[in-house]
């Protein structure tokens, strides 16, 4: 059960690091053990997001403490330990210090509906602005899962991202639509400003067309076999198994 998890988070990080959501050796991605949910995957400290292997990975419990893996431990895994301790419901989390996303932070404005993916966060983007310092105690992460309360994603202000789900993919899926949201938005801050933006009935129907389990997982398998086609690994078993389509909330 495991071993399928671990090659999950391995391309998780591949596809986060794709999408440039890297920082050299920062950023991590977890996501809670299926048969323990005091204990969870993550990213090792001290390398890039996409060199994780499912070897590498530690396992950390719900006090931040590494109980699995000999690599060492980041210091913000307090960001993870207290979201997934907080919010049963969810199963992964993603922090990075997506680039467009940082600089959206700075703005101070609201992130409004200027493209598809932006409504998504519309109103529901919590910003933690306690401290711009890195997230490295247990009483900071529980500020951090505070201020996400009920939501899926927020903004490290001056910082980077937190993004969550209840499946690995619907927190990568999160993570990249809001670094694309806030680096649209950009682009219409620097021409003057966005004049129109989707609201209303209109908004929440067409949300209520993006926000499905099936869609995250088949942007997942495709970022992953575009990751594997890049890197000549179609023979990798972590690319292998991603060649499935999932039809089941496909409405045409
Ligand atoms: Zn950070």
């Amino acid at each position: 059960m495991s071993e399928a998890l671990r090659r999950k988070l391995t391309n998780a990080g591949r596809v986060l690091a794709m999408q440039d959501q890297g920082d050299f050796v920062a950023g991590h991605v977890t996501v809670r053990l299926e048969d323990d949910k005091g204990r969870f995957l993550m990213k090792p400290a001290t390398i890039g997001l996409e060199e994780m292997t499912p070897e590498n990975i530690i396992t950390v419990d719900l006090d931040g403490q590494r109980v699995g893996g000999s690599m060492p431990r980041h210091n913000e895994v307090y960001i993870h330990s207290e979201i997934l301790r907080a919010r049963p419901d969810l199963n992964a989390v993603i922090h990075t210090h997506a680039p467009h996303a940082v600089a959206f932070s700075s703005l101070g404005k609201e992130l409004v509906p200027v493209n598809n993916e932006a409504g998504y966060f519309y109103k529901k983007l919590p910003v933690f602005s306690e401290t711009t310092d890195l997230i490295v105690t247990a009483e900071r992460g529980k500020a951090v899962a505070k201020c996400l309360a009920d939501r899926n994603a927020l903004l490290l202000r001056n910082h980077g991202i937190v993004a969550a789900g209840r499946t690995l993919e619907e927190a990568v899926w999160v993570a990249l639509k809001l670094e694309r949201a806030c680096r649209v938005q950009l682009m219409a801050e620097w021409a003057g400003g966005p004049k129109h933006i989707a609201e209303g009935e209109d908004l929440e129907k067409k949300n209520s067309r993006g926000m499905r389990q099936d869609l995250f997982t088949n942007v997942f398998n495709y970022l992953v076999r575009s990751w594997c086609r890049v890197h000549g690994k179609h023979g990798d078993p972590c690319c292998a198994e991603h060649y499935e389509t999932d039809l089941s909330g496909y409405k045409g």
